[in-house]
């Protein structure tokens, strides 16, 4: 499990605010994923293309906010087990953190829809950082 320390300051208190109004709203979640160097950016990016696999992510090295520090993603808990299909769940979590002022990549069109996926970029763009 990645860890929240990896990220900037104000993305870490979003994640934990998150959490904490889940957790009121009767939702467990976890963060599998925080921080990812530009290297495992790339290897994730591999896979499905150059590498066996799923697709899994729309961003090379560099052109992730996961590589910033500034992105997260979730996963609810149902009974103490990750839960990745609980579309309910992932909605329920989308709009709680979209109340928190969190960019959620379940509003991204498809086929980037990221459900997931969590977002603050404080008004920043990829190119600032
Ligand atoms: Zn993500």
């Amino acid at each position: 499990m990645a860890k929240l320390e990896l990220l900037k300051p104000k993305a870490k208190e979003f994640a934990e605010k998150l959490r904490d109004e889940c957790k009121k709203a009767g939702c467990d979640i976890i963060f599998p994923q925080t921080l990812r160097t530009i290297a495992e950016q790339d290897e994730l990016y591999a896979q499905g293309r150059t590498k066996p696999g799923n697709i899994v992510t729309w961003a090379k090295g560099g052109e992730s906010f996961h590589n910033f520090g500034v992105a997260f993603d979730f996963c609810p808990l149902v009974n103490g087990k990750l839960d990745w299909n609980n579309l309910e769940l992932f909605k329920k979590v989308g709009a709680i953190g979209k109340s928190l002022g969190l960019e959620w990549g379940g509003d991204w069109p498809k086929p980037k829809t990221d459900l997931p996926h969590f977002e603050y970029k404080c008004g920043f763009t990829l190119k600032d950082f």
